[in-house]
């Protein structure tokens, strides 16, 4: 969410005299768009913005601006602890932002808005083509609702994002739409709890919304995160059989595997509830790739309960998960629960949790070795391979990309299997899985360019 709102933070200043740089050492507005989901976070954000302060002392005209979840929940402290900070806008403010640099400029004063709003403004009139990128996008997030009216007893989201309000459907399939005639394939549809989506408001509900965006022509995938196992209704997990676009992976958060704990945290489902979901899922897609998120740690958790998460991923067998260690956050009444785990024991049970994951992730990518994959090239990967060729030994730059089921798969360029066809971002490959390590695929391109639609595929021999 906050990559989607950083980018409507570049397409709001677009118009502006201010032009992406990639060094903050020269340029004349720096903005720092901060995440308080955890402690660690916002740590990072303040020795960040600690380091700034050289900067400014050299060049004081610089206009640095802080935004997001930290600016929301710390407000005008952010300007008591770091004096060199000129703005401090919270999330319903962005699209006041240009505003409030203006204001900046002219009276050369520090502005402070963390102003609420039940409706939040839209960005409408930049189109993604007008923007002057060097390296269009292939993929990108589409916020299709904002805040949360759930309250998990650990979280900050309700308080740093607000009430949760939804998006108009006609307003997020012409965002889409845009994207797809500026290159964009792939979208993932954005919001903490996606089923919800529409029902406050009396909208399309999130099936229907992902009908719609399904009849787009031009767009290849479409992704969702977050679902909240609670709301997980029967429409969603049969639009996975039925849109054709729609990517065979389910981002599932648990949080826990012991009931007593999930009644703790107020995630208002049982572990019960949670296991007949993924068997649904399964009958219904039986590829389907499930992630989830886990929290280690959270107050009161004993080493039962840390040992029913445990018994939960052995029988779920996730294709991967993403695990913290709890962290009090302000607001949160987590914060203010009694028996805390101690920093050493929440960390000891990560590292469990995490080599217990990584048996079932390697078990799932290894499952895939032989099998052809359709990839989405997103770019070039960052590292280079080492092969021996025929006369001598060579470094070769890789492909990156994903499958269908969100899984990263690295391959080279091989003349010889794809005569005359040259792979480049934004095309469609088809890979066969000769490797799998723990955390991506990888393979040799077959075929390039095929139809994207799910069930005309056609592949080369
Ligand atoms: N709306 C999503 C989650 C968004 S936050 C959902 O309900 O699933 C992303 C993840 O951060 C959460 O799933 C949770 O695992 C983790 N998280 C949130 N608050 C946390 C805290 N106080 N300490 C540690 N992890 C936390
Ligand atoms: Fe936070 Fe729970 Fe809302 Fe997710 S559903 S954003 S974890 S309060």
């Amino acid at each position: 969410m906050n990559v989607y709102d950083s980018e409507q933070i570049e397409k709001l200043l677009a118009p502006s005299r201010y032009k992406i740089n990639s060094s903050f050492e020269v340029a004349d507005l720096i903005i720092i768009n901060t995440c308080a989901i955890r402690e660690k976070a916002e740590q990072k954000v303040f020795s960040f913005l600690g380091r700034l302060a050289d900067i400014k002392r050299r060049r004081p005209n610089l206009i640095i601006g802080v935004g997001g979840c930290v600016a929301q929940q710390e407000g005008k402290k952010i300007l008591k602890r770091m004096p060199h900070v000129d703005l401090v806008f919270g999330t319903h403010a962005i699209y006041r932002l240009p505003y409030l640099i203006e204001k900046i400029e002219t009276e050369r004063c520090s502005l402070i808005d963390v102003e609420m709003s039940e409706v939040i403004e839209e960005l409408e009139s930049v189109i993604e083509s007008s923007l002057d990128r060097t390296d269009p996008k292939v993929t990108s997030f589409v916020t299709i609702m904002r805040g949360c009216d759930n309250f998990c007893t650990y979280c900050v989201v309700p308080y740093v994002r607000g009430r949760e309000t939804s998006r108009f459907p006609e307003s997020i399939v012409n965002e889409v739409k845009c994207l797809v005639k500026s290159g964009v394939q792939e979208v993932t549809l954005l919001g903490q709890n996606v089923n919800s989506y529409g029902k406050k408001e009396n909208l399309n509900s999130f099936p229907q919304l992902l009908g719609r965006v399904n009849e787009i022509d031009g767009l290849f995938r479409i992704r969702f995160t977050t679902s909240h196992p609670k709301d997980l209704s029967d429409d969603l997990i049969s639009a996975f059989k039925n849109m054709d676009k729609l990517c065979n992976h389910i981002h599932l958060p648990v949080q826990s595997g012991a009931n007593r704990i999930l009644k703790r945290m107020n995630r208002k489902y049982t572990r019960e509830l949670y296991l007949e979901k993924i068997d649904k899922l399964r009958n219904n897609c039986l590829d389907i790739a499930v992630t989830s998120d886990i929290i280690v740690g959270f107050p009161g958790e004993t080493r039962a309960d840390f040992e029913e998460t445990l018994d939960l991923i052995k029988e779920v067998e996730f294709d991967g998960i993403f695990a913290f260690k709890y962290s009090d956050r302000p607001n949160a009444p987590a914060a203010r629960f009694t028996n805390k785990i101690t920093e050493q024991e929440k960390k000891d049970r990560l590292q469990i949790l995490l080599n217990f994951q990584e048996y079932f992730t390697t078990k799932k990518n290894r499952a895939l070795v032989g099998s052809n994959e359709l990839v989405l090239v997103e770019g070039l990967s960052k590292k280079r391979v080492d092969k021996d060729d025929a006369q001598s030994k060579c470094q070769y730059v890789q492909w990156t990309g994903r499958t269908e089921a969100n899984k990263v798969v690295n391959f080279i360029q091989s003349e010889g299997v794809i005569p005359g066809d040259r792979i480049s971002k934004g095309k469609i490959v088809n890979v066969k899985i000769e490797k799998a390590c723990s955390h991506s695929l990888s393979g040799k391109p077959v075929q390039v360019e095929i139809s994207a639609l799910k069930g005309e595929q056609s592949y080369a021999a």
